[in-house]
């Protein structure tokens, strides 16, 4: 082994040098009041930060690569107060790069970039000395948010990096890329389509895929966390470069809002890759995952840990992690992956916190968990304590599963495949959860697939053996009219406006391109779907009656109709929000038969039916009933 020039505190500019405190319970550990700052870059000096507050020793290694090769300095950091440990290196240390070792208990923990690390090698194994300043993008100053007025406007998509731009004909040079949406091919598409967010699977820096093997196909969906605080860098053109990703990441939300779109990031700071080899456990072992009574490690993530969001440092640290993630990349929302694994006081924390930056900040998660988590119960913000959620929205799968049927079975179908019992639970996503779990119509996400489970199209196969095109285009129309005129918040899954299939897989987290890619020749094949959709999110754009944003307004001015089996038909009052269209009426019908509905006499403007969506009007009818055709949707409006 290469020699390692270990420098002594004298060359320190610093030392504390306070005694070991004595704790018996992790919960003992003290929470530090600053922001926490691992890396402190300057031209004459980098100072270097670390909460470990029970170890013994801590090294901090300088390299001068991101991966590979012996340490080029060692230095020995020394303990401060609150659990700190730190160091001061002299010399100008930009590009190189850093690691935190710490002996705890006779223990040599495997080395980590910290819990907070800002830039990082490739795979993420080491800390990066950079200048933040120089990720920057031409422009990026006068970057701005979107105009976003009310939270109830949104209209989310959510999309993998790969899945979008990997298939040949996508007309995307940046294949798999942040930069495939910075081309007129990639956002384009969501210009026209007319969303207000994308909502990114998760892109901060993961585990499974290797970095330094991009020439070979990988494929992840990222829900495996490893530092939460930097972009994932295999979709960055050079993850060995620690600028570039962060500079990509940031051109890519640049020229999102330059479209005006928002962008939503999942995190998932309910578990970690795994425990050993988490930066948690490598710097404060055992403080920052759960265990349960017996001792065991609590894995309500299905994941073999959960992390305890209810401990000081673990919710400062998500409190800190999402408000750099606004500030510095700003990010406009987050999707909270199993937000039932956390508590209700953190996730409200951080709502506050948030909403501080950007008022319209979209903050919605899995109001569930894998498994029961160790927090008891009454504390985890799970769905059933949405109202306890300030402003928080939860993912509605009352609505989802009478829709396309129910998350245990692959193959049973609900209302879609003509299924009668679920109109009840339907009605309850159509007016945004207010007469359930949800305080306000917008803490519902109104959905019927996203990426986990079989999407629509395969479900529709797979709950209807045999479905013929015409029958599979109608149920997945009238599927997204009831997710878009629901007082929710609407959210499809990418390439769901093509018809997008997944050979059938349930579970696509790790199936290659060939299952999870697009096929954009579906834009010509169901250009009418296309154009139903776009017509679709338009319609709701435009009628602030399909958004209320408000309950006491759900519940006075919509109003169910009585229908028969099979459908669900509903008026709303557009006057009590101004819309132009002061009454409208939607007809979901599921059956095989035509199904007449009485209405309020009238004379109507048709704005759908038939699978056909035209604001502008399909013509007028006159009367007291409707005629509804088979397995479709009509609105009329006067
Ligand atoms: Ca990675």
């Amino acid at each position: 082994m290469k020699k390692i020039t270990v420098l002594l505190s004298a060359t320190l500019l610093v030392a504390c040098s306070e005694p070991k405190p004595m704790y018996l319970t992790v919960d003992e550990y003290p929470a530090p009041q600053a922001e926490i700052c691992e890396m402190q870059y300057s031209p004459n000096q980098t100072q270097f930060q670390v909460w470990a507050p029970a170890a013994d020793a801590v090294t901090l290694r300088l390299y001068a690569q991101g991966e590979g090769g012996e340490p080029e300095k060692a230095v020995q950091m020394s303990r401060c107060k609150e659990g700190l440990w730190s160091a001061q290196v002299k010399g100008d240390l930009l590009g190189r790069f850093y690691t935190f070792a710490i002996v705890q208990d006779s223990v040599a923990y495997d080395e980590t970039p910290g819990i907070f690390a800002k830039a990082v090698g490739v795979n993420g194994q080491r800390g990066a000395i950079i200048r933040l300043a120089d990720t920057d993008p031409e422009g990026w100053a006068d970057d701005q948010r979107p105009a976003l007025a009310s939270t109830a406007d949104a209209v989310i998509y959510e999309m993998h990096w790969r899945d979008i731009s990997i298939a040949d004909n996508s007309g995307i040079a940046n294949k798999g890329k942040y930069l495939s949406l910075t081309e007129e091919a990639g956002i384009g598409r969501l210009k026209k389509l007319g969303v207000t967010h994308i909502h990114i699977l998760p892109s901060y820096d993961y585990s499974t895929v290797d970095e330094t093997r991009l020439d070979e196909p990988q494929y992840n969906w990222g829900y495996d966390p490893l530092n939460y605080n930097v972009p994932e860098g295999s979709y960055s053109t050079d993850p060995f470069n620690p600028l570039t990703r962060i500079r990509e990441f940031k051109q890519m939300v640049m020229a999102c809002h330059k479209a005006g779109i928002r962008v939503v990031l999942d995190v998932v700071y309910n578990h970690t890759v795994n425990v050993e080899g988490s930066n948690f456990h490598r710097t404060a072992p055992g403080y920052f995952h759960r265990k349960d009574s017996l001792g065991q490690w609590g894995n309500a993530s299905g994941c073999s840990n959960e992390t305890a969001s209810e401990r000081p440092m673990m919710r400062k640290f998500m409190l800190e992690s999402v408000a750099y993630w606004m500030n510095e990349y700003h990010i406009d929302g987050f999707r909270f992956d199993l937000m039932g694994i956390h508590d209700i006081e953190t996730m409200n924390q951080i709502a506050a916190t948030t909403r501080a930056i950007d008022p319209q900040v979209l903050i919605y998660g899995e109001g569930w968990a894998c498994n029961t988590p160790v927090l008891a119960d009454s504390l985890c913000a799970m769905k059933a304590h949405a109202a306890q959620l300030d402003g928080i929205a939860v993912f509605s799968d009352e609505l989802r599963d009478a829709l396309r049927g129910p998350f245990w079975s692959d193959t049973q179908g609900a209302f879609l495949v003509g299924e009668a019992g679920h109109e009840n639970d339907i009605r309850f996503g159509i007016e945004g959860g207010i007469n359930g779990w949800a305080a306000q119509p917008q803490q519902l996400i109104s959905y019927v697939s996203c990426h986990d489970d079989m999407c629509l199209v395969d479900r529709l196969r797979a709950t209807k053996p045999g479905i013929k095109r015409a029958e599979l285009i109608a149920l997945h129309q009238l599927a997204q009219t009831a997710v878009f005129t629901s007082q929710g918040i609407p959210f499809i899954y990418a390439g769901e406006e093509v018809l997008r299939d997944k050979k059938g897989v349930h579970n696509t987290y790790n199936s290659p391109d060939s299952v999870n890619a697009i096929d954009w020749s579906r834009q010509e094949d169901y250009a009418p779907t296309l154009q139903y959709y776009s017509n679709l999110i338009a319609m709701r754009r435009h009628h602030k009656a399909f958004h209320m944003g408000d309950a006491e307004l759900v519940r006075q001015h919509l109003h169910f109709l009585d229908s028969p089996s099979l459908t669900v038909a509903y008026q709303i009052d557009g006057t009590a929000v101004g819309d132009t269209w002061q009454q409208i009426i939607v007809v979901l019908n599921a059956n095989k038969t035509a199904q007449t509905i009485s209405i309020p006499a009238g004379t109507y403007t048709i704005a759908a039916k038939q699978g056909v969506l035209n604001e502008e009007g399909l013509g007028t009818i006159k009367g007291n009933t409707l005629r509804v055709a088979p397995q479709s949707a009509m609105i009329i409006f006067k």
